[in-house]
């Protein structure tokens, strides 16, 4: 086997791996923007975190990390 056959294999297994790494990093975010977390007191966790008030509740929202959603009562 030569050397460009073996390194073509190498390039198509990986990108169907990062294909693959894509789709379920996608369904991840999709899962946390579902399960947001609900709690009887929010609070910020970092400087990219911020609160909004939607109908009478208080969220928290951040621009850095998606796991600092939170949503009270
Ligand atoms: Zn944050």
């Amino acid at each position: 086997m030569s050397l460009l056959t073996q390194l073509s294999r190498t390039t198509f297994l990986s990108s169907r791996l990062s294909s693959l790494w894509q789709s379920s990093l996608l369904l991840n975010s999709f899962n946390l923007t579902r399960g947001m977390k609900v709690r009887s007191s929010v609070k910020k966790f970092c400087d990219g975190c911020y609160t909004t008030k939607r109908r009478g509740r208080v969220f928290i929202l951040c621009k850095k990390n998606k796991k600092h959603k939170q949503r009270q009562g």
